[in-house]
């Protein structure tokens, strides 16, 4: 097929996704969505979300550090983070995809809202969606937090680097 760069479904475009997230800490679903997700696009963007109304457990820095030495092999994943509208920030990093990951019918229901208000504002940008691996659908970051600070072994749940990242925490 010739490329045509003004007609959107031309093969020669490039897939360029942000998948956002709190992040806080990244667990295996979150990986297993990253893993995913960059053997479908070319590039892809892990933005994590400065959230001012919420306190979260690590730091931007922290989380920052934390996924790029999870994905230190996977050459075409990005780490950044943003703060404000994600259709904003999609727009100043040329990309033409959001990455969600649902896991059960509650994640569906907030999805399906995001998706729909995000593609009002910016319908150039598509949301992905991917299903989690089974293995890893009933893993949410709150709960992580929650068993670590009780003192419980998260290690089957998060990445190695993660579980030290957690433990100097939990002790601190
Ligand atoms: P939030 O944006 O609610 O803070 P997270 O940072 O926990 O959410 O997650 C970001 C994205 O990753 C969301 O699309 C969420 O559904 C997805 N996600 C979270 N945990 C998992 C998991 N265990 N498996 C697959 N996707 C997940």
């Amino acid at each position: 097929m010739s490329g045509n760069p003004s007609d959107p479904g031309n093969s020669q475009r490039r897939l360029v996704a942000i998948y956002p997230g709190s992040f806080d800490p990244l667990t295996n679903g979150h990986l297993d969505l990253i893993c995913r997700g960059a053997r479908l696009t070319d590039h892809l963007i892990v933005a994590i979300l400065r959230n001012t109304h919420k306190r979260p457990l690590f730091s931007v820095g922290e989380r920052t550090e934390m996924i790029r030495k999870v994905t230190a092999s996977l050459t075409n994943v990005e780490i950044d983070s943003f703060e404000g509208l994600l259709v904003n920030y999609a727009a100043r990093r040329n990309a033409n995809a959001i990455l969600r990951g649902i896991r059960a019918i509650s994640d569906y229901e907030t999805e399906l809202q995001m998706a729909l208000l995000n593609r009002r504002m910016r319908p150039e940008t598509e949301t992905i969606f991917l299903m989690a691996a089974e293995e890893y659908s009933f893993i949410s970051s709150r709960m992580i937090k929650e068993i670590a600070t009780l003192g419980g072994d998260v290690s089957q749940f998060v990445p190695e680097a993660v579980t030290g990242y957690l433990r100097t925490k939990s002790s601190g």
